[in-house]
């Protein structure tokens, strides 16, 4: 089944009507509160203001940049034509900018991608969605496009992997560090690179298009994989990252759904992508991709198994009509989505940011779950936060919403640590900007540090980071202030 533009249409249509006050003599089960003397409230009248979550980007919003300007709906709407038009070379970028934005942009974005570890790849949907006015503090070009203006140097306690992931990892492809559940990531490539992605050390190797994998028998690597979960009757939950779902071709998902809901040990399912904040309209009309997902989550269920979809936005600005319409479409056909973001600084490190996104995720039913401290990657030292800052945005969500919406601020903890909730670290010392954590359920032998950047230290921790002697003092003395000298830093 295809969707015409004139479903789209409906679609929307129906999205319109239901977001109208409802006229209470008309809807068919309220005619009798028309009747009601209303009680006094006992809270303010709410403004615009307050409800802005609720106002979803419509129309043909691209048309105002020049090189989409004749570009139909049906077009846009078209996951073929995004692809097609997806830009991956930075001299295609500077081409598409040149009438767009300042030169001085232009040539500092050329600077930032000759010194950044990840690959570029920019749908038309998010291209159109940057405001080229002032790109600089643009949420999505933050995320996406690294300039060379604005580097900050890497913390000197940065490393590549700063997951470890490498080390917990049995099979190629397949990380195994908490008991009952492991990542699988069948492949590299991604419907965006991400300039803070954990996996710079995997992700984006190669740009090519997965198309033409569909025909090839699965890849030695997921059958290892596969061999291995069957054979760890622990292992209840499997989540399927990557890389990123969206790229994998309808047979792809099928053949990963059936052969992990046929272990009888495994549980639950989660496919993770980025795809819907970058772009939404696969959902819509690349329709034997949604049919194969929403058939794995049959199928889960015909097993009593969860299969669900796990997404990562972060910013309200990635979410149009189009992501509605789409996560409506979801939620009809029985998908569960679950939202995991990256607190960044610039995009969603304020209480008010955090709360429109947290909110308006709710409002198209998309559950945030995890928000997480970003990862000391390299490359990216001005996009993260300190972890004062994220726990000061924590306490600020929680509460203004159903709980079960309210996500959980995590570290995931250099060294190998797993997530950790941001404010259960053993010491945190805002000075130098160390944080210790413990992680009993990963190695309860172990310690494990998170290093704030040095940029939102006060004065005397800049300082002290300027001497390299120093450094191993400073670890020290926030160890021994943590109380637990006895066990070992995972550095
Ligand atoms: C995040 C992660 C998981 C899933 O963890 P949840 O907290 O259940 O979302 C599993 N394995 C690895 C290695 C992970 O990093
Ligand atoms: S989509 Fe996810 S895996 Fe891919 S580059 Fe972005 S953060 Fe990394």
């Amino acid at each position: 089944m295809n969707y015409s533009t004139d479903e789209i249409s409906l679609i929307q249509e129906a999205n319109k009507v239901a977001d109208l006050p409802p006229k209470i003599a008309e809807a068919k089960h309220l005619g009798a509160l028309a009747e009601i003397d209303i009680p006094d409230p006992n809270k303010d009248v709410v403004s615009a203001d307050d409800l802005q979550h609720r106002q979803f980007v419509t129309g043909e919003f691209w048309k105002k940049i020049p090189a989409f300007k004749n570009i139909s709906t049906e077009e846009f709407l078209d996951t073929k034509w995004q692809n097609k038009n997806t830009i991956h070379k930075i001299a295609k970028l500077e081409e598409f900018l040149k009438d767009l934005t300042s030169q001085e942009f232009i040539n500092d974005a050329v600077k930032g991608m000759d010194e950044a570890p990840m690959n570029l790849r920019l749908s038309p949907y998010i291209l159109s969605l940057i405001n080229w006015d002032d790109p600089y503090i643009d949420p999505l070009r933050i995320q996406f496009i690294p300039l060379g203006a604005s580097r900050e140097p890497d913390h000197p306690k940065l490393t590549l992997d700063s997951l470890s992931e490498q080390d917990d990892s049995p099979v190629p492809g397949l990380v195994h560090r908490y008991f009952d559940k492991a990542l699988f990531l069948p492949l590299d490539v991604c419907p965006v690179y991400c300039r803070f992605c954990t996996r710079s050390y995997a992700i984006g190797s190669d740009t090519d298009t997965i198309d033409k994998v569909s025909f090839k028998p699965v890849p030695d690597n997921w059958n290892k994989a596969f061999a291995y979960i069957a054979s760890r009757p622990e292992i209840e939950d499997i989540v399927i990252s990557g890389g990123d779902a969206y790229m994998l071709v309808p047979d792809r998902i099928r053949q990963i759904g059936e052969v992990l809901l046929d272990i009888p040990h495994i549980r639950r399912l989660r496919f993770a992508t980025k795809g819907p904040a970058v772009m939404p309209m696969k959902i819509l009309t690349d329709t034997a991709w949604t049919d194969a997902l929403v058939d794995m989550v049959d199928l889960g269920r015909s097993k009593s198994k969860e299969v669900v979809l796990h997404t990562h936005f972060n910013s309200a600005n990635e979410i149009t009509q189009i992501t509605r319409d789409a996560m409506d479409l979801l939620f009809k056909r029985g998908v569960t989505v679950r939202n995991q973001s990256v607190l960044i600084r610039g995009v969603n490190d304020t209480a008010e940011e955090m709360i429109h996104l947290v909110r308006k995720l709710s409002y198209m039913n998309v559950q945030p779950y995890y928000v997480y401290q970003h990862d000391m990657v390299q490359g990216t030292e001005e996009m993260r936060t300190s972890v004062a800052q994220t726990e000061e945005v924590e306490r600020a969500v929680r509460g203004v919403t159903a709980g079960f919406n309210t996500p959980l601020f995590v570290t995931d903890a250099p060294g190998g640590g797993g997530k950790r909730d941001v404010h259960s670290y053993d010491y945190y010392d805002r000075v130098t900007g160390i944080s210790v954590y413990r992680s009993p359920s990963v190695d309860e032998n172990k310690l494990y540090l998170y290093f704030d950047p040095i940029s939102s230290l006060p004065e005397k921790g800049k300082k002290l980071w300027e001497d390299e002697s120093l450094h191993d003092d400073l670890i020290n003395n926030a160890i021994k202030a943590s109380g637990f000298a006895n066990l070992s830093p995972a550095l």
